[in-house]
């Protein structure tokens, strides 16, 4: 399942190239681009499933359960499980959501300010 205009899913095809942090047949995880933090993280699913949070739907739940536990693992594999992190979904305008491939920011290695 791909968006040809989508720019994850060019990453998951391998049109634009990347060094993933983790990759198997569901999943991929990279170093945003323009971190936000020392740690700066994006998992996803390799599929252009759905858009954001907002199209969430219970036969998705199983997959979210995967993703959420694989977040798990990578907060740890990156060093920042200990001290802490932030996990984000933005989601549409007001969240300043700039792709519509879902993905989940890991955000650590720092005091991260209030939300807001
Ligand atoms: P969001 O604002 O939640 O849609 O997050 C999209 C994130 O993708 C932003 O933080 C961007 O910096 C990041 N991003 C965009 N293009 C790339 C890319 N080619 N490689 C890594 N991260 C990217
Ligand atoms: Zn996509």
């Amino acid at each position: 399942m791909n968006n040809p205009d989508c720019i994850f899913c060019k990453i998951a095809t391998g049109e634009i190239p990347k060094d993933f942090f983790y990759r198997d047949a569901e999943f991929m995880v990279f170093a945003d681009i323009h971190p936000a933090a020392p740690t700066h993280l994006l998992v996803l699913p390799n599929d252009h499933i759905l858009r954001s949070m907002a199209e969430v739907t219970p036969e998705l739940h199983p997959m979210l359960g995967r993703m959420f536990q694989l977040a798990r693992t990578i907060a740890e594999k990156a060093g920042v499980a200990d001290d802490g992190y932030r996990l984000v979904f933005n989601v549409r305008h007001h969240a300043g959501q700039e792709v519509d491939h879902l993905h989940l920011h890991i955000l650590g290695g720092q005091v991260l300010g209030p939300l807001g």
